[in-house]
């Protein structure tokens, strides 16, 4: 049942972060996740923020800079409809298009996406377990088969968002606002590890609003991808994920931003894979030798080893697709 919360709708940025100066309220966007935790008592609150009366957060435009902006409050539906990420953007693109189902890409927000609390059955049920306060972590000898495989620390989730990944390759940044300030943060430094703060999965402070994402410019030879595997060919969050943005000259890799969803409780860099293939024409032995750095050092729980098999045969499959 949904607990009693005043709902308050402003109409600029401004108003919106005087009320979160003001009261201790919480961020309401599309609500799809926010609601949802409400409702099963993940966590309460006295107040909801609405920003869905702010036209100045929606929508898709060019930037100075040849990139372009996202609005916080843009659906990820008009993400995987809109042109210029298409052709420009396709690993976004390509993660806009797997998240959830029709409805939800309708209803969810990008700022929504990135910030959404993750899909641990302990943390989302009846369980007091470390991340909401609690003293232990349930899923470390429990049920861990959808769990990480890199970055685990105390907290073993993986970060939900299909978006996160994707825009970190692309090297996109968030534009936050606080009462007192703006800044900015690069979506690959966004979400906070388990070892920094078990209870704690984005930077951001309770007043801040993230008000667009910037993307860069393409960079010339650009050429990227998103993909996961999930449990249901329907929808479903990634039990593996890997956003490619690699750039070309003729045939060969001159940098690489790689990605993994599913792997760690943040947006995973497979900082080892970029090594191997910066500056190779993606040859057969060095996408297996990227494949293997892809799992090197991951730690599976119990029951999910099968995601090292999993993550290995994506790389190969994604980074053969992308050398064409
Ligand atoms: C059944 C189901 C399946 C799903 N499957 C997938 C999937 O396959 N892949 C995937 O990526 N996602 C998936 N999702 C998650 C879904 O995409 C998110 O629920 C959605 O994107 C969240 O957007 P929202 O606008 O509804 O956010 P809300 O629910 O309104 O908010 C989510 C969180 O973000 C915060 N927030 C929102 N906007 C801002 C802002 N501008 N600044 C700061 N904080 C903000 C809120 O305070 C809240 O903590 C699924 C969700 C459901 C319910
Ligand atoms: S993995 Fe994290 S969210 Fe899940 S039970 Fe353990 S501490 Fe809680």
């Amino acid at each position: 049942m949904l607990p009693k919360f005043s709902h308050i709708r402003p109409t600029s940025i401004r108003e919106a972060l005087a009320v979160l100066e003001e009261k201790d309220g919480l961020i309401h966007a599309g609500g799809s996740d926010l609601i949802g935790c409400l409702r099963d008592g993940v966590f309460t609150t006295d107040t909801l923020v609405s920003l869905g009366s702010i036209p100045e957060l929606s929508g898709i435009t060019a930037s100075a800079d040849g990139g372009i902006k996202i609005g916080a409050m843009t659906t990820i539906s008009e993400i995987a409809d809109n042109e210029a990420i298409g052709s420009g953007y396709t690993a976004l693109a390509d993660a806009a298009k797997v998240v959830a189902s029709p409805q939800l890409r309708n209803q969810g927000t990008i700022a929504g996406n990135l910030c959404q609390k993750p899909r641990c059955w302990y943390y989302r049920g009846d369980f007091d377990c470390l991340r909401k306060g609690g003293e232990i972590c349930y899923a470390y000898s429990g049920e861990n088969q959808y769990h990480c495989i890199f970055g685990g620390d105390m907290c073993y989730i993986v970060h939900p968002s299909d978006t996160a990944p994707a825009l970190a390759a692309h090297g996109a940044i968030c534009r936050v606002s606080s009462p007192s300030a703006s800044r900015s943060v690069a979506v690959e430094k966004l979400h906070v590890s388990p070892s920094v703060d078990p209870q704690r999965e984005v930077v951001l402070e309770d007043d801040e609003i993230i008000t667009e994402i910037l993307v860069p410019k393409p960079p010339s030879g650009l050429r990227s991808s998103y993909r996961k595997i999930r449990a249901r060919a329907s929808w479903d969050f990634a039990l593996a994920g890997v956003a490619l943005a690699l750039v070309f000259d003729d045939d060969t890799v001159t940098s690489a931003r790689v990605f993994l969803s599913g792997a760690a409780p943040i947006p995973w860099r497979a900082k080892g894979v970029e090594k191997v293939i910066t500056g190779t024409k993606l040859e057969a032995a060095t996408i297996e030798d990227a494949a293997l750095a892809a799992v090197t050092g991951a730690e599976p729980l119990a029951e999910n080893g099968y995601k090292i098999e999993l993550f290995r045969g994506l790389m190969a499959e994604q980074l053969e697709a992308i050398r064409g």
